[in-house]
């Protein structure tokens, strides 16, 4: 598919609305990130969103209106909470979840009988939508799972010959996606924290549940949080401690060459590290604004491990927080409590055993109160989805894993963890060829004095998936009560 890049004068902008009237979609800036619009009204060009983005269709998106006017059009009633809400923070970064009406398409809400709406303040987005005189969806323009994003560039380097045009627009001013709460309920929830923070939504509504992560066993009530998000190519890691305790963990790496620190303009230099800053921790803001920039940069330099600092838990920097640490898939090593054991299983692909086996040890960790945390990755691993059959044996424990890629081990994994345990020998053989012999490295077999290797159940049935797993549990029973 052809791509035109377009610019921001009002010639281009009819150009855009045309393409949006014929069903085609369009990526415009916003104030918070890139979108990738489509007519909101219309199912097929909605589908061809999800399909451009390799979005899961079990994702809806936020609608983008100009008036509010335009709201009457796609929701059944406006509460009054909701009204006073949208009058102070629209338009503006503020996404609101309120019931549907009959004309929004169940493409556009996944399904859902309540709809997210918007009303951008970024003067593009606004005049876009005008001329094309429609509601327009628009999720982030990334490929799904990708960092936002911010610049015109990100959305070019994602997105070229997948949708009908791009506009370059200037850089987003905020940076990450819109606070997104629920007023459809009889609680108002905050899905998503963004520059409108919990505390500013508490001055207008009163108490504000918060459900912004999607806990294991529990079907989230906004369907985007379950899915792996904002992640770069790299691993990305939080150091949660004192700097000097970063700063000597850091030092203690044998090779510097491939891992990058984000920090903040008031930390020491650390020699021989790349690093970039999210600007001073005197201002959430310039965090906010460089964040997804950042994790992009840093695969720009081919880095394997980003490591970042822990971040409050307050105000503005909730949103950075929210972001950083689901691009981290929540991997946190805490520094100052050294204590808690860090567990590698490996495996070849780390789609089959080796996450099943992650999954079993924390259940059983965390059941008997183990201070112990596992990890899994794989010797030839590519990123695909954990297997379906691996993910079903699993569920029968109330745990999700169906959303898990797989990580190839490297070097830095290896140093990070305090003992790692592989399927079969010939892992353990692997694992010593590529990165040299290691103490901490046995087959789980071997770690527990047993003998047999856990065979590859890649391509069975789901009865084999669950003699694996079976066979397993009760190895990894025997390995927490060694450790
Ligand atoms: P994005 O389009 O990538 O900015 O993501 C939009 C976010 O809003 C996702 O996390 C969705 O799950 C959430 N969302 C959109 N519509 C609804 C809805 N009707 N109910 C709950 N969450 C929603
Ligand atoms: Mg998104």
């Amino acid at each position: 598919m052809e791509t035109k890049l377009l610019t921001t004068d009002d010639e281009s902008l009819k150009i855009a609305a045309e393409i949006l009237k014929d069903g085609g979609n369009v990526i415009f800036p916003t104030e918070t990130v890139y979108g990738l619009g489509a007519d909101a009204l219309n199912p097929e060009a909605v589908k061809n969103i999800f399909k451009a983005k390799g979005r899961p269709a079990d994702n809806p998106l936020i609608v983008h209106i100009s008036s509010l006017d335009m709201l009457k059009d796609i929701v059944e009633e406006v509460p009054e909470n909701a009204k006073q809400l949208v009058k102070k923070y629209w338009p503006g970064p503020l996404t609101v979840i309120l019931k549907k009406c009959k004309n929004v398409p169940y493409e556009t809400t996944a399904g859902l009988d309540t709809v997210a709406v918007r009303m951008p303040v970024n003067q593009v987005a606004k005049r876009l939508i005008e001329l094309a005189d429609m509601p327009i969806a628009a999720p982030s323009a990334n490929l799904s799972g990708k960092p936002s994003p911010t610049t015109a560039q990100h959305c070019i380097d994602d997105m070229v010959g997948r949708v009908d045009a791009i506009i370059e627009g200037e850089d987003c001013k905020y940076g990450v996606e819109s606070t997104v709460v629920d007023l459809s309920g009889e609680k108002p929830a905050l899905y998503r924290p963004g520059a409108v923070t919990l505390e500013e939504l508490e001055e207008v509504l009163g108490e504000v549940e918060v459900s912004v992560s999607a806990k294991e066993n529990e079907t989230p009530k906004s369907p985007g949080l379950k899915y792996k998000h904002y992640s770069p190519n790299a691993n990305v890691v939080i150091l949660a401690g004192e700097w000097e305790q970063v700063e000597c963990f850091i030092k203690g790496k044998t090779d510097l060459s491939r891992i990058g620190m984000l920090v903040f303009d008031e930390f020491p230099k650390i020699d021989g590290v790349k690093c970039i800053s999210l600007g001073s921790l005197k201002n959430p803001y310039d965090a906010m604004h460089r964040l997804f920039w950042a994790l992009r940069e840093m695969d720009k330099m081919g880095i394997m491990t980003v490591y970042a600092p822990e971040i409050a838990d307050k105000g503005t920097w909730r949103a950075v927080r929210n972001r950083l640490y689901r691009a981290a898939g929540n991997e946190i090593i805490n520094l100052s409590k050294g204590d808690t054991k860090k567990i590698l299983f490996v495996c070849t692909g780390n789609t089959c055993r080796s996450p099943m086996a992650e999954a079993i040890f924390n259940k059983i960790c965390k059941e008997k109160n183990i201070n112990a945390k596992a990890e899994s990755a794989g010797v030839y691993a590519d990123g695909s989805l954990v297997s379906t059959n691996a993910a079903e044996a699993i569920k029968e424990y109330n745990i999700d894993i169906s959303e898990r890629v797989s990580k190839n081990i490297n070097k830095d994994m290896i140093e990070n963890a305090d003992l790692i345990l592989t399927m079969s020998a010939s892992h353990k053989m692997a694992l010593n060829y590529a990165f040299g012999d290691s103490e901490k490295v046995y087959t789980i077999a071997e770690f527990i004095g047993e003998n047999q290797d856990v065979a590859d159940p890649f391509g069975g049935s789901l009865e084999d998936y669950k003699s694996c797993r079976d066979m397993l549990y009760s190895m990894i029973e025997k390995v927490t009560e060694k450790i």
